[in-house]
Formats: C-alpha cells, structure tokens, sequence
C-alpha cells in the first residue's frame, strides 16, 4: 500500500509538473499568431477553460452570469495553488479586513487586483490582451501569485465585442487594409461600443440599469479588491495612457489612493521607456462621476484606474494613422498586456501596504453629513432601496419625529417632520464614503474641466424629500410591509398614479386586455379624494373578460398594487365615474425611430424602458424606412435624440406633420426638437443652442489667452446640472407630479416659452441645485421651456428639452414620459 502510495503522488506530482508545461500560449491554442485576427467572444472563454482544466490548481474559472444575448460572463481566479485552496479565507479576510464582515482578519498579507476587460465591445485589443495576460502571468510571472489574487473578466461586455468582431471579420480585406477611409475602419450604426441595450456599461457601474452591471456588481462586492483596472482604448492618433488620472478628482479620494496610482504610473513608465513607446498620464480622464469602472471601484476604497490605448473600432486589424505610423492590433495587445503585468507586479510588491491602507479607507468618522434621511413616495423610496441593496449600502427607518439639516428642496438648512416609513442612510457604515458621493447635495469639483455630468444626487433624482444631517439621526431596522389586499366585488376600483410602478400596472392591465380610465380632474367617492391621473377600472367597462375579478386580483397580487373600492358611479365631488374627463385610456401604438441620425444612446435607453421597465410593446423603425413608412398604424412616434436634418427632410417632415393633424403624436427628446424650433408651423423657438459659442467672445472681447482656451470654454457648458422647474400639474403630461421638478439639464441648448401651446414644465429661475453649469450658459435658461406641448390639427407635438431617460437613473422624470404617451391629448381612437 505504502509503495503504492508513493507510486501514486510521484505520478501526480509528475502529472501536475507535465500539465504546467503544457499550458498552451493563446498562439497555439488559436491557431493564429494573437493579433493577427479578432477572437471571437467565445474563443476568448474556451482559451480561459482550456488553461484552467489545466492547470485547476491555479486557476479557477466561473461564470456570474448571461447578457441579453445570452453569452456567458466569466471571471477567472489566477493565484498560486497555495492561495487557492484558501480563497474564501482570503476572500473572508479582506472584507473583515474593511470591516464589511464580523471578526478579525487572520492574515492580511495577500492583494487583490482584478482587471475587467473590453467594457466597450469596440476597443477589441484589450480581451485579447486578456488571454495573453493570463498566459505571461502563468508562465513567466508565477512569482508575482505568491502573494496576489488576480481576479480577470476577459470581457465584460460579450454582445458588444461580437458586434463589432463579426462585423469586422465579415468586412475587412484580406490582407487587412490600412487606409483610413476603408470599410473596415468605418463602423456603422450603433458600432460595438454598447451592450445589447446601447447603453454604455462604463456610465452603468452605479445606477447598474443593465444585467452586465448588475451580475457584477455581485461578484465585486463579495470581493472588494484592492486594484481595480477597467482597459479601454480611444483615438488611433493616441499614445497611451494610463494613470495618474487627470483633475478633478472626488474630493474622497484619499491622498494614499492618489499617491499609489502615481506609483503604478511609474511602474509602467519603466517599461514604455524601455521599448520607447510613447504615453501619457494627468490629462483627460478624470476621477468625479462615480458610475465609471475606475471612480466606483475608487469610491468602494480600490486604486481604480482606466487605461486607454490608442485604436478602438477605427483600427481595425491595422491602420496608418494621422502620424504616420500603421498602428497594428499586435502592438496594441502588447500595450495592454504590459500596464497589466507591471500593475499585478506593483500589487505584489506592495500587498501589506495595500491591505492596510484598504482598511483604513473605510473609516469615515470625518465625513461630515452623518445621515440622510429622506421621505415621499413609496413606490420611490422603494425603488431607491433597490439601488441601495445592489452596493450593499444599509438603510434603516427613523424613529424619531423631526429631523433637520442641509433642505435639499429649498438649497438651505430647515427641517422636515418624518414617519417610521422614511428613510434614514448613515454615513457611519463601511461603504459610508459611496453614500455620501450618491447623496450629497453638491459634490465639490476641484476643477471645472471634467468630460461628464457633475451632478446625480439620488434625492433629486428620486423625487424625495430629503434632510442631509450634520448630526446620527435615531433609526431602527423596521419589517418590510406588503401593501396587497384582494378586492371584492364592487362598482369599480382606483389606482393611485405617481411612480413608474403604477404605470408597470397599468402597461400589464392594458395588456391583458382590460379598459382602463383616467381623470383629467381630481374627484372624490366613498369618502376618499383621488388626484388627477388615478386609473379607474370599473365592471361595466370590463364585461368582455371572462373573470373579471379574478384577473385583476392576479395583477394586484403580482404588482402588489394597492386599488381602492368604489360602490357607484356617483361621485362626492365631481366628476362622476361616467364623466368626459374621465377618459378611456387607448391601447397605444408606439413607434420610435432609430438607426442614422438616432442617439444610439438615447434610442436604447428608450428601447430597455418599454421591454424591461415598462414591459409594453415598442415598434423600432429605422430612419432609413422612414420615407416608406405606414404611420397610420401607430399613434405615438418617439423621436429621442439626434440630428434628423436628413431624415426630415421637406417631404418627410410634410409627412409627419399630415400624420400628427390627423390625430398622432410625436414625442420629441433632447436634440430633436433641434427639428422643429423655428420651423415653419411650430410654435417652439431657441433662446440659444448649445452650438452657438458667441457669448464666449462678447464676454471677453477676444482676449482669451490661447492657453485659456479650453478652460473658458467651460463658462458656455452645462454638463448635467440640477435645476428646479415649476410644473403644471393639471396638465395631464404632469399628473402625478407636484408643483416643483428637480430636472437634470445635459447641455445648454434653451427654448422659450411656447406662446401657442402648454408650458407643462419651465424654469422659472436659474439657481444651480447641484453641478456645474457655466455663467455665459446660465444667462440664457431663465424663464424657458423644459416640458411642453404642441397641437396641430387633431394631433400634438410633445418637448422635452431635458431627457429624463438619460442613462435610465433619473428615475422621478420617468413618468413624464408614460404621461405623454398615454394621457396627453387622449383621442381615445381605435388603430
Ligand atoms: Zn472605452
């Protein structure tokens, strides 16, 4: 036995020794000489499973999850055989490490560094960096596993990257052409960047709207490393960069979490020195808004960092840039992997040091907000805890009466009376520097130059009332509370109407074929007052379904929607049930327009709000059918933004306009009313455009020193700033919503009131709520159309100036939206 036994472990010693040998380089294992093809998505994973059935010991390969197109995401754990099999230790330590679990850490030698790979599809180098990373690390780099857990996403945006690659492979020449004007470098419509949806998964991290963000964010916070590096890559003119990363940063940002990444950049510099590679560091990407793959990670104590090499889905396989230099797939891998390496090396060397600068990150007796404590609507407050529950941010209820503080509605201190349903979120717990980025009323910009929105704060973009406290406010954990009650037999029921969750309930009533009415004005039966918007759903209307009751318990129950019986069709105060401003609510045929000219970004938001908010059906009409297409067969035609010089051209626009006097509607977004304002017919007209710089020479003569030039410019920018609008709330695009609207403007194109037509939402002045907006910019807002409505023969033009859809996290504009297509001007007419 004992011979045997022997004989047994000399076998697996010599197996394991052979299967280290013989892991296969990504060449070998491809087939091709790596960058000299686009691996698709699914090469990239089997090269990933390959090295670890061979080596099991030191790498362990799991999925988290599938995307829309249902490939499967990956991350691998690459370590020494000694870390592995004590991973969850190590796991377990590092978050006792920074207090996010009970106990004491046992050891805190070892760091974790995790790279996420080709967020967007189209900067294709970086997951085939991915693969040869793996390799280099495994092979000529075991040293640096001793004391380092490297944790790789090869790809975190799979639909995109093959998007771009099988649209490349199918187009590029053979051999590959280096012409900049060829096919190949010109990519079309929506490109690879985005996911399935079209939205951008490095603005995502926090508002985490996609499946992409939100299986991950799983996963990294079981994790929390200690590095986190998100690769990309930016114009084929472009040396690379890589950190330090440019002003402003967030002023959390601690001076450990700057001075490390300096040390990184050094590290880099070493090897771009000795190959005389060009680079740069400080300029352009800076560290404030927290949804990227380099702040959140940050804000969550990392050393989050974003490094950009020159390419993305203009290079192609090679192209000879502005320079003069062909800039190969090759060499932009060999970048990529190299910043990798040497970022795991600088982890390696200083992993002590790491872990216990991570701890002390999470400290946060200095920060001086200590709660805030927010209240209104349940259905938001709700929607807000989800947000919360995917950081893993803790929350609790208020149990005291009165709380006082920083008023986020009136921009000064005050105070607000509070019940055990609103919401208190301490800055006293571990991720307690993320919730003071998420909740401050204005986060201090170091700089103006930042190429981002500077302004989110979650109460505004809730539409809660809320109270930032200097001093702990007294809370307790309180039960979560079902609001479902089954609904007996009854003349008919009411709905409130103020949260998206109400219009998910009426999308899911419409489609299960019930008749469903709104108020145009606020009435009152059986003792209960009903504000404008609330659904009604009477028996009469629905005596076509078979199980009437039955049916519309099962949507209660499945909705958790709380109705309100009402025993007759009289009402207390006017108007009755049967009145005319009670109005049927029509089935609505929505289109949208997308392709050339659309906002890919825009188009998808819109596109994931009807499929996966709203669940109502949305009919995608490319631009290019325009001319051809029937719009008799719709009743709402969104237009989100985008330059639709070409598609409206003079017939089209005829078109449009005969479609919307004979009863349709257009909802125009953002930079589509760009369309309409000062056209022939409208009434809509600009009070300035973001493109009209004129203001800038005016104010200085032309004095500006040419070394100014960039920064003056800013004094024209809005770059998502937090303004207060005044609302007509009985017009039915404002029903729901309360006399004021906290809007996030993006740029600073302005409309003037309409003077024909409703003025559903203005700016009545131009206080600057939180962010940045430029002075020369503010001059011209005052006084200026937000939301508004048109008509036109039978039909409505519908404005909105500032698109609540952007990024899918402005969660309180949302409704705005279903408003429109629903309520406004309601014909009530059968397609
Ligand atoms: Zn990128």
């Amino acid at each position: 036995m004992r011979h045997l036994f022997s004989f047994l472990c000399i076998t697996l010693f010599a197996l394991t020794f052979t299967f280290a040998q013989n892991i296969k380089s990504p060449s070998e294992f491809l087939g091709y000489d790596i960058g000299t093809q686009f691996s698709r998505h699914h090469q990239v994973v089997d090269y990933f499973k390959s090295v670890s059935e061979t080596l099991p010991n030191q790498v362990i390969l799991e999925t988290y999850g599938k995307t829309n197109e249902r490939r499967s995401l990956y991350l691998a754990y690459v370590s020494s055989e000694e870390n592995l099999k004590n991973l969850e230790i190590i796991r377990e330590n590092n978050l006792k490490n920074a207090g996010l679990l009970e106990g004491r850490p046992t050891s805190t030698e070892v760091a974790i560094v995790w790279l996420s790979y080709n967020v967007h599809g189209n900067e294709a180098s970086s997951s085939e960096a991915s693969m040869l990373t793996l390799y280099k690390l495994l092979t000529e780099r075991k040293e640096l596993l001793k004391n380092t857990i490297v944790i790789i996403d090869p790809c975190i945006n799979p639909d995109g990257r093959d998007r771009y690659v099988n649209w490349y492979n199918e187009t590029a020449s053979q051999p590959y052409d280096i012409d900049q004007q060829a096919s190949e470098h010109k990519e079309p419509w929506p490109g690879g960047r985005p996911n399935h949806y079209l939205f951008d998964l490095n603005r995502d991290w926090l508002w985490a709207t996609q499946t992409e963000s939100t299986l991950r964010l799983k996963a990294y916070n079981k994790w929390m490393p200690h590095i986190h590096v998100d690769f990309h890559e930016q114009g084929i003119n472009e040396p690379y960069y890589f950190a330090p990363a440019a002003e402003p940063f967030h002023e959390i940002i601690s001076d450990w979490q700057r001075d490390f990444q300096t040390e990184i950049g050094k590290n880099h510099t070493k090897y771009f020195d000795a190959e005389g590679w060009l680079f740069y560091t400080r300029e352009r990407y800076d560290l404030f808004y927290p949804s990227y793959g380099d702040t959140y990670p940050t804000y969550m104590g990392a050393i989050g960092m974003t490094y950009e090499q020159g390419g993305h889905g203009r290079a192609g396989l090679g192209i000879l840039n502005d320079e003069g230099h062909v800039l190969t797939l090759v060499e932009r891998l060999t970048h990529h992997t190299t910043t990798g390496l040497s970022t795991i090396e600088m982890a390696s060397k200083n992993a002590t040091k790491l872990n216990s600068e991570f701890a002390k990150f999470f400290d946060n007796s200095d920060l001086k907000y200590k709660s805030y404590v927010l209240k209104g609507n349940e259905d938001k407050l709700n929607s807000l805890k989800k947000l919360l529950t995917k950081h893993e941010i803790v929350y609790e209820n208020p149990t005291s009466s009165k709380v006082s503080g920083y008023d986020y509605n009136s921009g000064k201190q005050g105070s607000m009376s509070v019940n055990p349903n609103a919401l208190v979120v301490h800055t006293s717990q571990p991720k307690g520097k993320m919730v003071k980025v998420l909740f401050e009323p204005n986060a201090k910009l170091s700089d103006s130059l930042t190429y981002d929105i500077t302004a989110w704060s979650l109460p505004y973009a809730y539409g809660l009332d809320a109270i930032a406290s200097n001093s702990k406010v007294a809370s307790s954990k309180q039960f979560e509370r079902s609001e479902f009650q089954v609904m007996y037999e009854a003349y008919g029921y009411v709905s409130k109407w103020n949260s998206l969750k109400d219009a998910q309930f009426l999308a899911d009533l419409l489609k299960n074929k019930f008749k469903v009415r709104f108020t145009e004005r606020s009435f009152s039966s059986n003792g209960k007052k009903f504000e404008r918007g609330s659904l009604i759903i009477t028996k009469g209307d629905n005596a076509h379904l078979s199980d009437f009751l039955g049916n519309l318990n099962n949507l209660v129950s499945k909705h958790s929607q709380p109705l309100t019986k009402i025993n007759s069709g009289f009402s207390q105060t006017t108007p009755d049930i049967g009145s005319p401003d009670i109005k049927l609510i029509n089935n609505q045929k929505v289109a949208i327009l997308s392709g050339d000219g659309t906002s890919s970004l825009s188009y998808g938001a819109i596109w994931h709000f009807f499929e996966q908010q709203l669940h109502y059906p949305l009919t995608s009409i490319n631009t290019d059918n325009f001319s051809s297409t029937n719009l008799s067969k719709y009743n709402v035609l969104i237009l989100p933004n985008g330059y639709y010089g070409s598609v409206l051209n003079d017939a089209n626009m005829k078109k449009l306009k005969n479609w919307v006097r004979s009863g349709g509607k257009v909802i125009a977004i953002d930079g589509a009313l760009r369309s309409f304002a000062g056209k022939e017919g409208f009434s809509l007209k600009y009070k300035s455009s973001d493109t009209d710089t004129s203001n800038n020479n005016v104010e200085n003569n032309n004095l500006t020193p040419y070394a100014d030039r960039e920064r003056e410019y800013t004094n024209n920018l809005i770059t998502g700033a937090i303004f207060k609008t005044k609302v007509d709330h009985t017009h039915p695009m404002a029903f729901g919503y309360d006399n004021d609207y906290f809007s996030l403007k993006l740029g600073s194109s302005a409309y003037n009131l309409l003077e024909s037509g409703y003025n559903v939402a203005h700016l009545k002045d131009t206080k600057v709520y939180s962010g940045f907006a430029g002075k020369n910019a503010l001059k011209n807002l005052d006084k200026t159309l937000v939301f508004g409505e048109e008509r036109m023969g039978s039909g409505s033009f519908i404005y909105m100036a500032d698109n609540p859809m952007f990024r899918s996290f402005w969660e309180n504009g949302k409704l705005f939206l279903v408003n429109s297509i629903f309520f406004v001007n309601n014909n009530a007419f059968e397609l």
